[in-house]
């Protein structure tokens, strides 16, 4: 047996036995029959855990979650149209820049890190009517952000937008729907706790019907799509990483996306609570923290380097920040297979890092 990790790395994350155990799965050639049957049913179980009804799809890639974020941009935006990207950290950037390099006209919002978003602030950047798209990520990783989606949506609907957003480390655990977001991109081994190497994106099967002469050709969604409704992937996909990703989807949808959050808001709620006795400052306020993530102020005399490798020891993997925030914060996960026990042996040990006892 090898020593069982806790990552607190945002993916990907620790997976329920059963997950792993699948990886090992049979050989199978992706363009036998029983390949189609596996890809169409983990496409539908996708479009269920999104929240989905009879009017929408799936189509799954081989790829990290920025596959997913890169073809929905790359394939949805029309050549004359643009993308008002709402950037409030790292991710919302990675949209802009996406667009960027596809030459989209991309119009962005730059509202600082871990700063809310300024709702009517959207509102007047639609006043350009050339942005027929709106970019949002919905859980924004590098804070712990947890970003209105509801709320945006509202906005481009009522200029006749459509919303492409990165839900990739929030969908399976935060509250989300098809009827608000038109173009939604996840990826398998974040909160749906599944093998890292497959992304997805979902939205309205008339649209993705329409979609076509996107940009780029590996990740052109409508080639994905058209060779995905014929039960064969337009290229070689993960095999395993599809054995897996079927059980743990099963795994999320009998405990549901409601249950689910709320597990893992109650593993955050108790880390949280260890933290700020140990002394730690958190770096949102509460109201903006989502179920997945918590962004630590480091602690005074210890920097990062030494944290990590104190708590590596203990068998916990926690996780830098980002671009400016990382001289001064660090980055909890408790998405995955985490249990109450898990936190409190983690809070013990940083205690004992804390105090020079490790
Ligand atoms: C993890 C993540 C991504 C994708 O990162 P990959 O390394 O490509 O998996 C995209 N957006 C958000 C918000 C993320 O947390």
């Amino acid at each position: 047996m090898t020593e069982r990790l806790v990552l607190m790395n945002p993916g990907p994350v620790t997976t329920d036995p059963r997950v792993r155990e699948a990886l090992a799965g049979p050989d199978m050639c992706h363009r036998e029959p029983e390949f189609g049957a596996l890809l169409s049913r983990v496409r539908t179980k996708i479009t269920a855990i999104c929240g989905g009804t009879a009017g929408h799809t799936s189509v799954v890639l081989t790829g990290s979650g920025t596959s997913a974020v890169e073809a929905a941009i790359a394939s949805v935006v029309p050549a004359d149209g643009g993308l008002l990207t709402v950037d409030n950290g790292h991710y919302g950037q990675r949209m802009h820049d996406i667009a960027t390099a596809y030459g989209i006209k991309s119009h962005r919002l730059e509202l600082g890190w871990a700063t809310p978003v300024d709702l009517a602030a959207v509102d007047r950047a639609l006043a350009d009517p050339s942005l027929t798209h709106v970019g949002l990520v919905q859980h924004e990783t590098s804070s712990g952000m947890l970003n209105d989606v509801r709320a945006v949506a509202e906005i481009a609907h009522r200029h006749g937008r459509r919303l492409i957003l990165d839900a990739v480390s929030s969908v399976g655990a935060e509250d989300l729907d098809l009827e608000h977001v038109d173009w939604l991109a996840g990826s398998a081994n974040k909160c749906l706790e599944g093998a890292p190497g497959l992304a997805f994106v979902a939205g309205r099967r008339a649209e993705f019907e329409r979609l076509g002469g996107g940009r780029g050709y590996y990740l052109d969604l409508h080639r994905h799509f058209r060779a995905q409704e014929a039960e064969s992937p337009a290229f070689t996909p993960a095999v395993p990483a599809f054995y897996a990703f079927d059980v743990a989807l099963d795994l999320a949808l009998a405990e549901g996306v409601p249950a689910r959050g709320a597990r893992y808001r109650a593993l955050a709620g108790r880390l949280r609570d260890g933290l700020e006795d140990l002394g730690l400052k958190l770096l949102l306020a509460p109201e903006h923290r989502a179920a997945g993530l918590t962004a630590v102020h480091l602690p005074d005399g210890v920097g990062y380097p030494e944290l990590h490798d104190r708590l590596r020891e203990a068998g916990f993997v926690v996780y830098a920040a980002q671009e400016h925030l990382a001289a001064e914060y660090f980055r909890l996960s408790t998405m995955g297979d985490m249990t109450a026990a898990d936190i409190d042996r983690f809070l013990h040990t940083l205690g004992d890092v804390l105090r020079g006892a490790r």
